[in-house]
């Protein structure tokens, strides 16, 4: 649950100069994609770009990029950031309502392929394209209904054409060969297991085949998307990247070129966010264990209504203490939604003591509402051998 390395770091943490602190494993997060990579390599297996949302942190990219293929990008930010950090980076750029200073952008900076939301989006890109003399690859971007139940996230809503709308950009890609379609991108749902991302991709492919032999795609490319699970309730439960890439592998026909954007699950395991026991008591017949900082720092279980996952680095305190009992671990906020973990059962909690909750390395300190409140900011350690 946490690596000697972050162990050894946050003990050495103290005080309010230096906690709370995310604190990144670098040479874990390596091992991690390395591992991913591993299992990509069988014949016919997807190509991997990392989506950078998940966690854009210069050292992070740095350290993931040599183990994929390319960076997914979800808007101009994203893109002029990662061209700073991975200059020569494979980039795909997607998400919804790319504005038309966005779209120069990718074609400025130089974006392998564009995953076009809309209709409308693909007459902007057209003209742009077009009035810049520039050929753009597109991925059309398909929203599939399909039955989601038990994924933890639905794309339902406006990401991407359903099957009705989509056909309204044939017309549009024979009047515009400035833009030239290579295949169709789709990201349906977050939080599947490896079979049931199988079955989605198989999905996938079974709906984008004939749509691109119609189109007269030759070689077509399809991205399957990200959204690999991630087990916040056990976090040594990883995601079956071999088992995925095998069955993916055997799906694939020849001359079609696959392709994922994971994010969560390659930087998840990665980041810490380690913090110290402020206050313990009792309200109403329940153990409160009131931390420095909070969810403004860390706001996935705020997101994902979870107990995030965590470890006590135990100091010693002489303090008030709760011992063998249920306890819920809150932040500094003026609001009862201030709550990293409900109700976990621990042997013992002490003032001074540090938590360290683990599964901190995406979609946490990025995705926060940092001024909330105005209390210090984390500091952020970026830890390697190297
Ligand atoms: C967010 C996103 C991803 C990555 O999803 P994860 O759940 O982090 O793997 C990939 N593709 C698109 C289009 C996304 O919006």
């Amino acid at each position: 649950m946490i690596t000697e390395r972050v162990r050894k770091h946050a003990e050495h943490l103290a005080g309010a100069s230096e906690l709370p602190a995310f604190v990144y494993d670098l040479d874990a997060l390596a091992s991690d994609a390395a591992g991913i990579r591993q299992a990509l390599t069988v014949p016919g297996a997807p190509e991997i770009f990392y989506a950078a949302k998940a966690n854009p942190d210069a050292p992070i990219l740095r350290t993931i990029a040599p183990h994929v293929d390319g960076i997914e990008v979800a808007s101009g930010g994203e893109l002029q950031h990662i061209r700073q950090i991975l200059p020569d980076a494979r980039l795909a750029f997607g998400g919804p309502g790319k504005t038309d200073d966005e779209l120069r952008l990718a074609l400025e900076l130089g974006v392998e392929r564009i995953h076009v939301e809309s209709p409308h989006e693909l007459s902007r890109l057209a003209a742009l394209a077009r009035e810049h003399d520039r050929q753009v690859d597109i991925l059309l971007r398909v929203n599939l209904a399909g039955d989601r139940t038990g994924v933890a996230l639905a794309m339902s809503g406006p990401f991407g054409m359903d099957p009705d709308l989509i056909e309204d950009c044939r017309d549009t890609l024979t009047d515009n060969p400035h833009v030239r379609l290579r295949g169709i991108h789709a990201h349906l749902a977050s939080g599947l297991d490896a079979e049931a991302m199988v079955n989605q991709s198989r999905e996938i492919l079974e709906w984008a085949r004939p749509w691109l032999a119609k189109a007269d795609v030759t070689d077509p490319e399809i991205n399957l998307g990200g959204g690999m699970a991630v087990d916040y309730a056990d976090p040594a439960h990883r995601f079956d990247w071999t088992g995925y890439a095998r069955q993916v592998a055997a799906l694939a026909q020849p001359g079609e070129k696959l392709r994922i954007e994971p994010g969560r699950a390659v930087s998840v395991y990665a980041g810490w966010y380690v913090t110290e026991v402020l206050d313990v008591k009792k309200a109403h017949g329940q153990w409160y264990a009131v931390l420095r900082g909070g969810t403004m720092h860390i706001r996935t279980p705020v997101t994902k209504q979870h107990n995030h996952p965590f470890v006590v680095l135990p100091r010693g305190g002489s303090g008030p203490a709760v011992d063998d009992q249920p306890v819920t671990l809150v932040g500094q906020l003026c609001t009862p939604k201030d709550v990293f973990a409900r109700q976990v059962p621990t042997d013992h909690l002490a003032i001074g003591d540090l938590v360290a909750f683990s599964m901190a390395g995406a979609y946490a300190w990025n995705i926060s509402h940092h001024d909330f409140l105005m209390h210090p900011k984390p500091g952020h350690h970026y830890l390697s051998d190297d």
